[in-house]
Formats: C-alpha cells, sequence, structure tokens
C-alpha cells in the first residue's frame, strides 16, 4: 500500500489568472519540484493525475446554472458572466477554466477515496483547498471548491463524521456555507479577522444553522498574531473540538498565507509553525479516525520563499518522512529557482525561528490573559463553541 495518493500534475499550472495575479501557478510547480528533489514522489507515493469528471460531482456543491457559466467562460473568457463572480478582477475567466477547476476538484475526491476505503495512509492535494468558491459563484481565486467536493462525496459514502480544518489566513467561508446545517460536518477555521480581511466573514458567534448548532467553529485572530500566538490559539480550541467530535475523516487545508512574508494577510507565522500544525493534526488524524487524512493546499501568495516549503513540509507529513526545518534546501531547487527566477532561494527548510522544529507556547492551562487580544479572540471562540460539545472553558 501506497503511504500516500497525491494528486499532481504539470498540466495544474495552467490553473492561471494571468500576468500580475497573486495565485501565481508557479507556487505549485515550485512545490512539486521541491517535493521531487526531496525523493518524496517515489515509489510509495502514489501520484495520480485526475480526468475531468461528470458534471454529477460537481453539482454535489455547486448550482447548473453555475456550472454553466462557468463552462461558457472556460469556450469565452471574453464575455465571462460577472453574476457568477466570473470574469472579475479576483476571478478572471481564461480559456479552460472549467476542465482544470473540475480536474482539481476530482483529485480532492480521489484522494478522500483513497482514505477512506484505506487504499492508502494518506492523502494530499497541495492543488486544492479552494475553500472560497460558492455553491453558486466564483469567489476568491476559487472557481470550484474541492473540499466542499470530498466532504459531500465521503457523506454519500455513509461516513457520519468529518472534521474540516482550515489554516488559511482567510476564513473558509465556502465550504462553511456547504455545510452550515449539516450536524455531520464539523468546521474549524482559524483566520485573520474579517473586519480586516477578505471575505470579511467567521466571527465566533458565527456556529452554524439549526440543526447544527456548535458545527461551525470560528477563530478570528487580530492582525499581526505570530508563530507563539498562533500556536497558543490553535490549540487552545482545535484538538479539544476535534477530539470531542470524534471525526471518522479529518480534511485539513493549508493555505500558507498566514505566513509573515505573505503579500495579501497580515498574520505573522514561519513555515516552522505551519510545520507544527501540519504535525499536529497528522497526530489527531491517527488519534481520532486511523489516519483517515486529506490534506489540502489553499492560499499561500509568497510564491518562491514560502509556498514550496510549507507543503513539502505537508507532504513529507503525509509520506512519513518529516524533514527537519534545519534541513538544506537541495541545491538542485535552489539553482533552477535563482536561474529562473533570479531570485535567492530560501536555503534552508526552516525559518529560524524554532528550535530545532519546536515553538515555545503557552498552553491555556497556564492561564487566561484577558488584556491579550489573542486570548480574547481564543475565549470568545470557547465561549460560544465550548457549550455545544460539552468542553470546559477553562480547561482542554
Ligand atoms: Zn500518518
Ligand atoms: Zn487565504
Amino acid at each position: 500500500m501506497a503511504q500516500a495518493r497525491i494528486v499532481w500534475d504539470d498540466s495544474f499550472t495552467g490553473y492561471d489568472f494571468g500576468v500580475g495575479h497573486p495565485m501565481n501557478p508557479i507556487r505549485l510547480d515550485l512545490t512539486a519540484r521541491l517535493c521531487r528533489s526531496f525523493g518524496l514522489f517515489d515509489d510509495e507515493a502514489e501520484i495520480i493525475a485526475p480526468d475531468t469528471p461528470d458534471d454529477a460531482l460537481l453539482t454535489r456543491v455547486h448550482t447548473p446554472e453555475y456550472i454553466d457559466a462557468v463552462r461558457r467562460a472556460s469556450k469565452d473568457p471574453d464575455h465571462a458572466d460577472a453574476r457568477f463572480g466570473l470574469g472579475t478582477e479576483d476571478d478572471p475567466a481564461f480559456r479552460g477554466i472549467h476542465d482544470i477547476s473540475a480536474r482539481i476538484a476530482e483529485g480532492s475526491r480521489a484522494v478522500a477515496e483513497g482514505v477512506w476505503r484505506g487504499e492508502v495512509g494518506h492523502g494530499v492535494n497541495f492543488t486544492g483547498g479552494l475553500h472560497h468558491a460558492m455553491p453558486g459563484a466564483a469567489s476568491g481565486f476559487c472557481i470550484y471548491n474541492d473540499a466542499g467536493v470530498a466532504i459531500d462525496w465521503l457523506l454519500e459514502q455513509g461516513v457520519e463524521r468529518i472534521a474540516y480544518v482550515d489554516v488559511d489566513a482567510h476564513h473558509g467561508d465556502g465550504v462553511e456555507r456547504m455545510f452550515w446545517n449539516d450536524p455531520r460536518v464539523l468546521t474549524f477555521s482559524i483566520h485573520e479577522t474579517g473586519t480586516v480581511l477578505f471575505p470579511g466573514t467567521g466571527f465566533p458567534g458565527d456556529l452554524g444553522g439549526p440543526d447544527a448548532q456548535g458545527s461551525a467553529i470560528n477563530l478570528a485572530l487580530p492582525p499581526g498574531v505570530g508563530d507563539a500566538g498562533w500556536l497558543r490559539a490553535f490549540h487552545a480550541v482545535a484538538p479539544a473540538v476535534l477530539r470531542a467530535f470524534r471525526p471518522q475523516v479529518l480534511v485539513t487545508q493549508h493555505g500558507a498565507d498566514s505566513h509573515f512574508r505573505d503579500p495579501l494577510a497580515h498574520l505573522s507565522v514561519s513555515v516552522d509553525a505551519q510545520r507544527i500544525v501540519a504535525e499536529t493534526l497528522h497526530d489527531l488524524s491517527h488519534e481520532l479516525c486511523d489516519g483517515r487524512w486529506v490534506a489540502l493546499g489553499g492560499g499561500g501568495y509568497e510564491v518562491v520563499q514560502v509556498v514550496p516549503r510549507t507543503w513539502t513540509h505537508l507532504t513529507a507529513i503525509a509520506m512519513h518522512r518529516p524533514i527537519p526545518v534545519e534541513t538544506e534546501v537541495p541545491a538542485g531547487w535552489l539553482d533552477d529557482v535563482a536561474e529562473r527566477l533570479g531570485e535567492e532561494p530560501p536555503p534552508v527548510m526552516g525559518d529560524g525561528t524554532s528550535e530545532r522544529g519546536r515553538i515555545w507556547w503557552r498552553s491555556w492551562e497556564v492561564g487566561y490573559d484577558p488584556e491579550n487580544p489573542v486570548d480574547r479572540a481564543v475565549m470568545r471562540t470557547r465561549e460560544s463553541v465550548f457549550p455545544h460539545h460539552g468542553l470546559d472553558l477553562w480547561f482542554d
């Protein structure tokens, strides 16, 4: 059995909104190359290149009218229908936009299938994690919601409890919307507050619909939060609610735009801290759901210094070959980046912010500081959500 099913095909760099758009597909190419230079795409991985799925896969979470609009934009990008969010500044249309977006969604579904059927240990689709796509509209650089498609496919297989954990700097609004009133799906999103950042939603009082109160969990952080605050906040909420919910499958979104170098968001997190959260989620997948873990990519707009390292760490963790942060970035990859982009690439796999991968942060049990804005944000989420899960406000 392959350790991990990994979705990759060089054609995915065709998910390209054009020159000047922040989501430069070179981030995917550089990630795949860095994974390869660490040998992560070898025989112990099952690399899959998904075909275009039938529309029936997409209509699980998207309206037929929207899919039609994407198809039309795909053939005639100059006349994309802005009523569906297409042809806009965030989501410009391009030839083939339907096909490639649908294949990304099929990739996440295929990873979910492998994990659920026990065909592979874990699954990774770093091209996916397109969490802003709405049932009836493109949004935030996302056309089809691959996470939503994968989760809905799992529900149809009879899975009763799925947890979706989203650590992107932006609120995971599309996935939350799709399962808002479904108690079988727990969505947790930690992000920079919507008072400052797109999409302007994801507040602690947003708890899910009337049949699913407490199934949507939002932890909205103030701008500028660094490693210690981000790790404290994440660990003060996510593990406790996941343990209470007991998911059968864990789907995680690893947008790398929480990084201090990211040009779009204003959090201040390092690759080392992102790697710690990936390890925590991996550990939780073994503790709670026999390792049934679907790991997705997401945002991330520092396409050379940040995204390739963060998602290579993620892939390595899923392959059970974690890469120490002090490891030197392979020379071949460095030369390639320097040559093609004329940019000074990162020399090692971490940002120098940790002690051999470890970062100290205060656990919630040592106390709550009402003067600290991160603590206040955590407390608001715990107060809103923990009673719905029978959890204590003060202890983990
Ligand atoms: Zn594992
Ligand atoms: Zn994002």
